[in-house]
């Protein structure tokens, strides 16, 4: 064992998927760990959305070292070309794997911050030597625990971004949260009659965005009075209309291809270039206000939102440890640049290890889609390679932390023609940059500030 082996453990902060992985490979490596989850399962994320069929397979979403776990005690791989809902990656795969693990995890705990002992964050002489710190909150009330390192894999899911154009929240949405559902609602299930036969705004330019729309599409067949706005902040749909048959995830592709064609139906009313200002009540009903290129834009005589703009790093936790964040991104500084959305849109990520997930806090590394920050797409198979390359750097074997490997399929949005039909190019993507189905990145050249596009 590397430089962190001592009698405290490792501390995981969270079980989704990618802290019970790196929960897996600290197990194989014979490492003591501690998982520290704030709900009462695995996966709060997947819990939420267990409807939601995935778009990458079996094959991309179970870790190796957590498949060579539960198989030593007996368990089947499921069908590796076939989808799971995300309820099905818990059932039949997380909470197998924390069933063998549980003698390791604390359910219920969240981790309120995370410091050094003796050290705020301003003093260094022997700060390295000094054990992690992390205050959690219990359903007994506070308690500190100590930690060699910490592997921050908490996600972004729990702090979703606001409706408002700007980052804010729009005036007024907090007063009418009661009428938005952040991310993906079941509406054709537990949520059914929320959402059937009203005037539904669905806001965002994703894949959960897409996901939600269809969905409600199919709603219209049970009940013919749903009616769905969707208003996107850019004018391309690229992005999110995808690359259809080009896309290396069959799943993803199609998402795209159905979406297409339900606007070319005219089932959804289609608003670009929406900058959402303001939510205001209208009687029983919901007025939201912005601006578009012609001025001050409305939607009106609106039941529910459906907010689907992403989600965000919750830094707070560790605000007393010496961070390198990228300055919009909020992912690790190193990291940035392989996943820009200005700047990447194929889905390919250049592979990462422990040394692009560190910072200057030695010992403390963000993992999964945390890592990733606020930018969109990540993958599964991404985290499990990141957190094998952590573990064994905490190991002390560096040469197979360095050896990092990681294919991923590509979104074929860099072989379309990034010019959507409104004439409009604001994607964000490859710009000019040719036919390029099996290029490693983008746009190669150099990562420019947020007001400028790559090729710009
Ligand atoms: C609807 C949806 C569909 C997706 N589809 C795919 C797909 O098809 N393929 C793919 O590869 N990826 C997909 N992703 C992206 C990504 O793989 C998931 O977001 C995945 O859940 C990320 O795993 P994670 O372990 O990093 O974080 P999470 O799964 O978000 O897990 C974080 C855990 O940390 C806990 N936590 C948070 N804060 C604290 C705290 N302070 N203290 C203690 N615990 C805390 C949370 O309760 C949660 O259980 C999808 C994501 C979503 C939301």
């Amino acid at each position: 064992m590397g430089k962190h082996s001592n009698k405290r453990p490792v501390a995981i902060i969270g079980a989704g998927p990618v802290g019970l992985a790196a929960a897996a490979h600290l197990r194989e490596r014979t490492i003591p760990f501690v998982v520290l989850e704030a709900s009462e399962g695995v996966a709060a994320s997947f819990a939420s959305t267990a409807h939601v069929r995935l778009f990458s397979t079996w094959s991309m979403n179970v870790d190796r070292a957590a498949a060579r776990l539960l198989e030593a005690s007996g368990w089947t791989a499921p069908e590796p070309t076939t989808l799971p809902t995300a309820g099905d990656l818990r059932t039949r795969y997380l909470e197998p794997l924390a069933g063998l693990l549980r003698d390791d995890i604390r359910f219920g705990v969240r981790v309120e911050s995370i410091s050094r002992r003796g050290f705020d964050k301003v003093r260094t002489v022997g700060r390295e030597g000094a054990p992690f710190v992390l205050r959690l909150l219990t359903l007994t009330g506070h308690e500190d625990i100590e930690a060699s390192a910490v592997i921050d894999a908490s996600g972004t899911w729990g702090n979703p971004n606001w409706m408002g154009a700007n980052g804010l929240p729009a005036i007024g949405e907090r007063e009418h949260r009661a009428r938005i559902h952040y991310g993906m609602p079941d509406v054709l299930g537990s949520l059914r009659s929320r959402y059937a036969n009203k005037r539904v705004l669905v806001v965002g330019a994703g894949h959960s965005a897409a996901g939600s729309l269809l969905a409600l599409a199919e709603l219209t067949t049970s009940a013919p009075r749903t009616s769905i706005v969707w208003a996107v902040r850019g004018k391309s749909l690229a992005r999110v209309l995808g690359g259809g048959e080009n896309d290396g995830l069959k799943a993803r592709g199609q998402l795209g291809l159905r979406l297409r064609a339900l606007i070319d139906a005219g089932q959804l009313q289609l608003v670009r270039g929406l900058h959402i200002e303001a939510l205001v009540e209208q009687g029983p009903r919901l007025t939201v206000r912005g601006m578009d290129d012609a001025g001050e834009a409305r939607l009106e005589n609106l039941d529910e939102i459906i907010v689907a703009t992403g989600a965000r790093p919750d830094l707070s936790v560790a605000r007393e440890l010496r961070l390198r964040l990228d300055p919009w991104l909020e992912s690790t500084e190193a990291l940035a640049p392989l996943i820009d959305p200005n700047v990447h849109s194929c889905g390919s990520v250049p592979p990462h290890g422990h040394r692009e997930l560190s910072h200057p806090e030695v010992g403390y590394y963000t993992v999964g889609a945390k890592s990733y920050g606020r930018a969109p797409n990540f993958l599964l198979a991404t985290g499990y390679e990141q957190v094998r390359s952590v573990v064994a750097a905490l190991a002390g074997d560096l040469e197979a932390a360095n050896d990092v490997q990681l294919t991923l399929p590509e979104t074929g949005v860099c072989s379309v023609d990034f010019v959507d039909q409104a004439g409009a190019d604001q994607a964000g993507g490859c710009c000019a940059v040719p036919t390029q189905a099996a290029a490693p990145t983008c746009c190669p050249g150099p990562r420019q500030p947020a007001t400028s596009r790559c090729c710009a």
